[in-house]
């Protein structure tokens, strides 16, 4: 039995027995875990408020070799955001997050830049709630760059031509992006304002890109919305189980 120490983001629990929870969190060192930690409902017990869903954590687990589960030994708050947990909006967003956090992440493959990127985003949300959408949509895009699913949004995929100078470009259902001259304006359109957009999101951090976000009209954020979510459902063979509020 080995014993480990990380930093690791809460995403979910679900009670085990009468007095136990398992626990799926995202760990710096060891990517996505579940663990066992025994006796975390008793009213006195080593973990107090450690495990509430998107806490970050330093944990201690012991790993049994050939076990998928580990077993929470400590943990200790770096970071509560159990105050932001009223909010309705919020915890539904963060629960969007952590959904796809689980969905994407292979157990036990450590991503550091995925890791920092959603931490990046938690505290965006934290610090300026009101940014809770605009830093939702930055996730989407940086959660599919960083697992290999963003189609390359720099130039054609048939004729290699940039397309910043497109009126708009298609995405096909290979998702691939093209001008409207290779794709015979077949596949879903993104305007040119929402190319710019995504542009933009591949290079800034989330509370700037989410500041300058505040000056896009309502429909372009609409536009970006409706397309992560087709995108992110498509890579996924099926809807995510929790639809962001600015998605029909
Ligand atoms: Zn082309």
């Amino acid at each position: 039995m080995a014993l480990f120490e990380t930093e690791a983001l809460i995403l979910r629990t679900y009670n085990l027995a009468e007095a136990d929870k398992i626990v799926v969190c995202l760990s710096r060192s060891a990517g996505l875990i579940r663990g066992v930690a025994k006796g975390c409902r008793k009213l006195k017990n080593r973990f107090g408020a450690s495990l509430e869903p998107f806490t970050l954590i330093n944990l201690t687990y012991y790993e049994k070799e050939h076990q998928e589960l580990v077993s929470f030994r400590q943990a200790e708050i770096l970071k509560s955001r159990f105050n932001l947990s009223s909010n309705a909006s919020i915890l539904t967003g963060f629960s969007y997050i952590g959904d796809l956090l689980v969905d994407f992440s292979p157990p036990h493959q450590a991503n550091d830049n995925l890791f920092r990127m959603a931490l990046a985003c938690f505290e965006a949300v934290s610090e300026t709630p009101d940014d809770l959408d605009s830093v939702l949509r930055y996730f989407e895009v940086w959660l599919l760059k960083l697992e290999g699913f963003l189609p390359d949004l720099r130039s054609c995929a048939n004729c290699q031509k940039t397309l910043s100078g497109e009126a708009a470009v298609y995405l096909g259902h290979d998702l691939a992006v093209r001008s409207f001259a290779c794709s015979n304006g077949r596949g879903s359109a993104i305007s040119k304002r929402l190319h710019t957009q995504l542009r933009a999101a591949e290079k800034l951090a989330p509370a700037k890109f989410a500041k300058e976000a505040r000056e896009i009209p309502k429909d372009t954020k609409q536009e970006m919305a409706e397309l992560m979510f087709q995108i992110i459902g498509r890579v996924l063979e099926r809807m995510p189980r929790i639809r962001p509020a600015s998605v029909q």
